[in-house]
């Protein structure tokens, strides 16, 4: 237990470092930005400087997403959590996972057998779906499967390896396996640290299972990872299932009148 607590400390003041330095990152890039879009326009009779400025504005672009990603697991930027059916998010990022993956790998989605509505960001859900295909995609070069899994499940509160342990009770499952290249247990050991990766540079940021587990643990959830070398990963997110009904996403109102004309 006490290992586990260091773990989350560690993990913590890495985040915070990481959120500072990200922050602070983010605005250097606004401003990067802007003069590049300003010179782009400037250089519309130079073509050659041109591309050069259009190269170095989609480079900015890429850091921005990267640092836009790192604030989301720190500080929940901008992160509105909801009442939401896992079911209808899955089905709503199905296509797009299907995209990120590629047509080598086959994607099967099990959806759960009764609803699932969990109190989170739906678009922060997502992005824990699509994080965890495109390592999925990654291990899985040569092609595999891609299996989705929704369910219910009952926790007694004394479950192994879940980072963080959960009280017992209800919650929902989302099982992601792949049958790509798995990892040794000193690998699957650190992937939740910010920066740890085993990608080439320019290839993997190490920021993609940070995120996962920082939006997961935000929405009271746990997550685990089990992995065999040469068979395959399966990763599994518990979040708590809420009683109640599905809200209506933000900015609409269900009880307004349809719009006319
Ligand atoms: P990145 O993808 O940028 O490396 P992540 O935090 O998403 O950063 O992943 C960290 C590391 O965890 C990866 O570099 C890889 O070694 C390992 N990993 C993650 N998912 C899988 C997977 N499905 N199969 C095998 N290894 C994985």
């Amino acid at each position: 237990v006490a290992e586990r607590t260091q773990q989350a400390q560690r993990m913590e003041s890495l985040g915070n470092l990481a959120g500072g330095v990200a922050h602070d990152f983010n605005n250097i890039l606004a401003i990067i930005a802007n003069y590049t879009d300003f010179a782009i326009e400037e250089t519309a009779d130079r073509p050659g400087v041109q591309a050069d400025l259009i190269q170095a504005r989609t480079a900015v672009e890429r850091a921005t997403n990267l640092t836009r990603q790192l604030l989301t697991f720190t500080r929940g930027d901008a992160i509105q959590p909801r009442n939401v059916g896992l079911g209808e998010a899955l089905a709503e990022i199905e296509a797009m996972l299907e995209r990120t993956i590629g047509e080598h790998i086959r994607l099967v989605v099990v959806p759960s057998a009764t609803p699932l509505t969990v109190h989170a960001d739906p678009g922060q859900l997502q992005q824990v779906l699509l994080n965890l295909a495109i390592n999925a995609r990654d291990a899985m070069p040569d092609g595999g499967t891609l299996v989705l899994e929704a369910s219910v499940t009952d926790l007694d509160g004394d479950e192994l390896n879940m980072q963080p342990p959960l009280p017992a009770g209800r919650y929902a499952k989302l099982e992601i396996s792949d049958t790509g290249e798995g990892m040794p247990p000193e690998v699957a050991e650190r992937i939740f640290e910010p920066f740890f990766t085993t990608k080439p540079r320019g290839k993997g940021t190490g920021l993609g299972l940070a995120t996962v587990y920082g939006i997961v643990t935000e929405a009271g959830g746990s997550v685990n990872v089990y992995s065999e070398p040469g068979v395959g990963t399966t990763f599994r997110i518990y979040l708590p299932l809420v009683d109640a009904p599905v809200d209506a996403p933000a900015g609409q109102d269900r009880t307004a009148p349809p719009p006319r004309g």
